[in-house]
């Protein structure tokens, strides 16, 4: 049983985050900010996967200004992420931003920063301290080591932020490297009471970045450490959310869409189950129900685990035995397995 850090709730738009709200899954995009409608439609595709906050790359005036017209096409709390510019800030704030991601080793001036906090305070817009460990201030000791190092920045922004009497304040503390990451975040835990965003910058492929990301992630939420996740892939950013709701699932943290149990195959096997098991999870993807499906390749272990599940298949020569509640209900040709399985999640 995972018992998490008490930690501050923070209201982004419509969602709470920390305290006892469900971990929230979130995402970034990768379209040019500028395109309103590129950007737009990409957010939402994230929401059907269930993406539950996004963040928006602010890179110029006209990005700042493209979140009038993004907010009015969407419907979950968008983020505005600003690196350099603090007026940049300012103009995410006017359009309607629901949060800012600032990272304190590049905006620098605690001047412009104490801005930036009067009017997101007006807006009671709340602001991510985003740390990465690849641009740290000049602040900060270099003879440290990179975890204290990060965590000194946080804290730095943090103290500002309260001078300012500011404590709509999430954190995050990010590095490729992940005991770097786990030990920072693990430190900067017993330090304050905002709610931390996990993740694993950087992170690569999907191949090595799911795993890497979900080393890091998976550490820290087993230690009831995290209120927020991002899995950061180089992919489509539905995949990030997909990858964010299993590290979830995993732990037991969050019950969303279906768990899919597919046999690992092998000589018994007569049909492709890789191709059958990718093709099932494709189409399960969108689907919120919390249902286990299970993809199984013969008839030796297959019965089992199928009647285990919710829905189950198991495989034989040319065909498959469909099993609902545990029962069997059908032999269908392998062609027509998928649909076959997806057509009874509906009757769940
Ligand atoms: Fe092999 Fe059958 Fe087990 Fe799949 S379920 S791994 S095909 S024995």
């Amino acid at each position: 049983m995972i018992s998490r850090r008490a930690s501050k709730p923070v209201r982004i738009g419509d969602l709470t985050i920390g305290g006892d709200s469900p971990i929230v899954v979130q995402s970034m995009t990768k379209t040019d900010t500028r395109d309103v409608m590129s950007t737009t439609r990409q957010i939402r595709e994230l929401a059907e996967y269930g993406c539950e906050l996004v963040r928006v790359a602010v890179r110029d005036k006209e990005a700042a200004e493209a979140i009038n017209a993004i907010k009015r096409g969407i419907s979950i709390p968008l983020v505005a992420d600003i690196h350099f510019d603090y007026r940049l800030a300012l103009l995410a704030l006017e359009a309607g931003c629901d949060g800012l991601r600032l990272n304190p080793g590049n905006i620098g001036n605690p001047e412009q920063v104490a801005k930036i906090v009067r009017a997101a305070k007006e807006r009671a817009v709340p602001i991510r301290i985003g740390v990465n460990a690849g641009s740290l201030p000049e602040s900060v000791d270099t003879q440290m080591p990179v975890a204290r190092r990060m965590v000194a920045a946080a804290l730095e922004q943090v103290k500002l932020l309260e001078s300012l009497d500011f404590d709509l304040i999430k954190v995050s503390l990010k590095a490729f490297d992940v005991p770097t990451t786990v030990e920072a975040y693990q430190n900067i835990a017993a330090e304050i009471p905002y709610p931390l965003h996990l993740g694993i910058t950087e992170a690569g492929t999907p191949r090595t970045g799911v795993i890497r990301s979900t080393a890091g992630i998976a550490i820290l939420l087993y230690q009831g450490i995290g209120d927020t996740i991002r899995v950061s892939l180089t992919a489509p950013p539905r995949e990030e959310v997909i990858a964010g709701y299993e590290i979830l699932k995993s732990l037991n943290l969050r019950q969303r869409g279906p768990i899919l149990v597919s046999c690992p195959t092998c000589g018994r096997a007569e049909v492709d189950i890789v191709s059958l098991a990718e093709a099932v999870g494709r189409e399960l993807a969108r689907i919120d129900k919390p249902i286990r499906v299970a993809v199984m390749g013969c008839a030796v272990n297959g019965p089992g685990e199928a009647k285990d599940a919710d829905l189950g298949v198991a495989c034989g020569k040319g065909n498959a035995v469909l099993f609902k509640k545990g029962k069997k209900i059908a032999t269908i040709p392998e062609k027509d397995i998928v649909r076959a399985l997806i057509a009874e999640v509906a009757s769940l």
